[in-house]
């Protein structure tokens, strides 16, 4: 069968991926010149193949489109080169869609590149996939904190941030008292409940930017950024009593939960981010001997 026995520009019109074909030129603002779209562009953007020829793709792109993906596909054009990225783009309504898209320049009769065709596959769903993994293997799925990978990897930024700026910042570690007669007492879905309020408690006494991780059974630790020992303490001292006063009601008795807190300050001689993980380690044992329900610095 020679080409000319079927339409091929209707398998490409009716595609499930998006075509979108540009001039080759002008690589600078304003950018290519879109000459053809599919149906798949018009389903996936809102936008009609009228509205956009004569415009070009760059009106898919916002300020969340990743510039070393542009950078690459720039480079690309410019030297004439099929080019292959993942994007995030933008539709109409400026909703956000990504694509794997390959870009492929088109020669004409005389072997010269007019044109650039680029085959968009939409990988949203993928992409939501990916990010909801990557959320759900650094976060603790009982309390929502970080988990302890998650922690000891902002730690390490942290202590690299420290080392580069001098921005120091605290470490509050907190064990709850006498947890495991807590379950005895209540049950283990109370004891779920406790640790559940506890995250809540600090979560809602902390700054944004503060992080808050389960790094085991009944043991958190927060990261206080640009913070120092007598501003930690503070915050500790605020949230073992906001703790202590926690309404936790329990087959109609009131759950009495109190905790012990080591702080730390991240420190010039360390020699990484475990250190002061370890001195406030510490501090919380020290808190544990002296009669627990009190912060030790
Ligand atoms: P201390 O005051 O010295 O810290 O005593 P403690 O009882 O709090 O400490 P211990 O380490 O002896 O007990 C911790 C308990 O925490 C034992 C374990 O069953 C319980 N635990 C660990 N993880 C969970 C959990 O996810 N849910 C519940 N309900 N309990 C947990
Ligand atoms: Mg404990
Ligand atoms: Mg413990």
């Amino acid at each position: 069968m020679s080409d000319s026995d079927f339409d091929f520009s209707a398998i490409v019109q009716h595609a499930k991926d998006i075509v979108i074909v540009t001039k080759a030129h002008p690589l600078n603002d304003p950018g290519p010149e879109i000459v053809y779209v599919n149906e798949a562009f018009t389903e996936k953007t809102g936008y009609t193949a009228k509205e956009v020829i004569g415009k070009t793709p760059r009106i898919l792109q916002r300020d969340g489109t990743n510039r070393d993906d542009l950078k690459k596909i720039r480079q690309a054009l410019e030297k004439q080169e099929p080019v292959r990225v993942t994007l995030r783009n933008f539709s109409k309504k400026g909703n956000e869609y990504w694509v794997d898209l390959s870009i492929l320049p088109l020669p004409d009769k005389t072997g010269k590149i007019s044109h650039f065709a680029a085959i968009q596959r939409d990988i949203t769903d993928y992409k939501k996939l990916e990010q909801d993994l990557q959320i759900l293997c650094r976060t603790d799925p009982l309390t929502t904190a970080a988990n302890r990978r998650a922690f000891n990897e902002i730690i390490s930024q942290e202590f690299s941030r420290f080392k580069r700026s001098q921005k120091e910042y605290s470490l509050v570690m907190i064990d709850l008292d006498h947890f495991k007669s807590i379950n005895d007492q209540h049950g283990h879905g109370a004891g779920d409940r406790v640790l559940i309020e506890v995250t809540e408690r600090c979560k809602d006494n902390l700054r944004v930017h503060d992080i808050i991780a389960r790094l085991g059974g009944e043991e958190f630790c927060i990261l206080l950024p640009y913070t120092n020992l007598e501003q930690a303490h503070k915050v500790a001292e605020r949230l073992r009593q906001k703790i202590e006063v926690m309404p936790i009601i329990s087959d109609g008795n009131r759950i009495k939960v109190t905790v012990s807190v080591g702080i730390s300050l991240v420190s010039e001689g360390d020699s990484d981010g475990h250190d002061a993980i370890e001195r406030a380690d510490k501090k919380l044992l020290e808190a544990k001997s002296m009669g627990r329900n009190r912060v030790c610095a």
